[in-house]
């Protein structure tokens, strides 16, 4: 799977989703305002039919979600996907 269809293959319920998961994790920096990385986090918000991230705190649009925010939460769902099977008995741990 090539980059630009990890985006393509997304709803943007599911990026919104990916952006506020990434936002919420304490162990990864988070997505900040360009101009003033003091700012606020950056939020994920529809716009134009896409997903854009604004800065709360000023004017500061980022216009892509980066790749790796939706892959992370991609994986994230496989994984708990996949042990919530197991847990139920319909696959073998490895
Ligand atoms: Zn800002």
């Amino acid at each position: 799977m090539d980059q630009a269809s990890v985006r393509e293959g997304c709803g943007n319920s599911v990026i919104m989703k990916a952006v506020e998961e990434w936002q919420a994790n304490e162990t990864i920096h988070p997505l900040t305002c360009g101009i003033d990385s003091n700012h606020r986090p950056l939020k994920a918000v529809g716009r134009d039919g896409k997903v854009i991230l604004i800065c709360l705190d000023c004017e500061y649009t980022h216009t892509a979600v980066p790749e790796c925010v939706i892959k992370a939460h991609l994986e994230d769902m496989h994984r708990r996907r996949k042990e919530m099977l197991i847990l139920n008995g319909f696959m073998e741990a490895e």
